[in-house]
């Protein structure tokens, strides 16, 4: 489990804790410290991740330019925007899987619990772990429902029959699907149903305990009923992680999320409360786009 750092100082909790339970040598900073937290937990927005002036190219295309936004703990924060403007390209770029693409350049920074992820000592590997991924299209390994989600536990290095077991269990539950599979899970993953799929690669993503989970598109390919499950899905899963949701349905991005970030020509036009987001948002583009004026 990682320790969670304080936004305002970059401490860890244990940090926080010695340094609060020390006699204070700077009278001026205490007051400080405790404010700030005060107002963290006030508000509930505990800083997950941050985004600092990010720019991402392709070759010399500019996807997205000087994005600057904050993802909070235990949020739900939905990517709104016209098909082209850069919110996979900027998702992406949460858990360095915009370096698998040639030719890519990445400037500005990217902070998970306060920590770089693009900083030369960080293994993008490790990074991935903490911060998970679940695609467009469902995508399961030619593979059992067991071993799909026993997957990414075993590369992480889990040999123990009994805590894969355990652990494939919880992740299939978790992502709403144990009951529906329990009785099959020497089957393949392939046998299942589009909407069962995507919650299978839901429970893989979720089998190594990400703190951050990215999801493009979801559900996208999926029936209404499916849809729903999935919504009712991420819902839940909120009280355990953080979530960035990638989706041009704006009536989903609205049930699901608590808030918004509107991206347009690759830039990160606004980002707010959900319900300020589509009742009273400050940019004219963003008005534009959730009336229906274009995209
Ligand atoms: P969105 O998710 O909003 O549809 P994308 O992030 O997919 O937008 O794309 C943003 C821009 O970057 C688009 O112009 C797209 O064509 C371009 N792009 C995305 N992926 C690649 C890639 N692998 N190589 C080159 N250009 C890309």
């Amino acid at each position: 489990m990682t320790e969670t750092k304080d936004p305002v100082e970059g401490l860890s909790s244990r940090e926080r804790h010695a340094k609060d339970a020390a006699p204070p040598h700077d009278e001026a900073r205490v007051p400080r410290v405790v404010a700030a937290a005060h107002v963290a937990v006030a508000h509930g927005t505990q800083l997950k991740m941050r985004a600092k002036d990010l720019s991402v190219r392709y070759g010399e295309k500019v996807a997205i330019r000087d994005v600057s936004i904050d993802v909070h703990a235990n949020e739900v924060l939905a990517l709104i925007g016209p098909s082209g403007c850069g919110k996979s390209t900027f998702l992406r770029s949460l858990n360095r899987m915009n370096d698998t693409v040639p030719g890519v350049g990445v400037d500005g920074h990217v902070e998970l619990d306060g920590e770089p992820i693009y900083g030369p000592q960080v293994d993008p590997v490790l990074v991935r772990r903490r911060v998970g991924m679940v695609f467009q299209r469902s995508n399961p390994f030619p593979k059992s429902i067991f071993e799909n989600v026993a997957y990414g536990l075993r590369i992480a290095g889990v040999r123990e029959r009994s805590v894969i077991a355990e652990r494939v269990e919880r992740a299939l539950r978790h992502a709403a699907i144990w009951d529906e599979v329990k009785d099959r899970l020497h089957e393949s993953g392939l046998s299942l149903s589009g909407g069962q799929q995507q919650r299978l690669c839901i429970a893989r993503a979720l089998a190594v305990e990400p703190e951050v989970l990215l999801m493009d598109e979801p559900a996208s390919a999926l029936d209404p009923i499916a849809t729903a499950k999935i919504e009712d899905l991420v819902s839940n899963l909120r009280s355990e992680l953080t979530i960035v949701i990638v989706t041009h349905n704006m009536q989903q991005a609205a049930r699901v999320s608590q808030r918004t970030g509107f991206f347009y020509m690759g830039k990160l036009v606004e980002v707010g409360d959900t319900t300020t987001i589509f009742t009273r948002p400050k940019q004219r583009d963003t008005e534009d786009y959730i009336t229906g004026r274009f995209g």
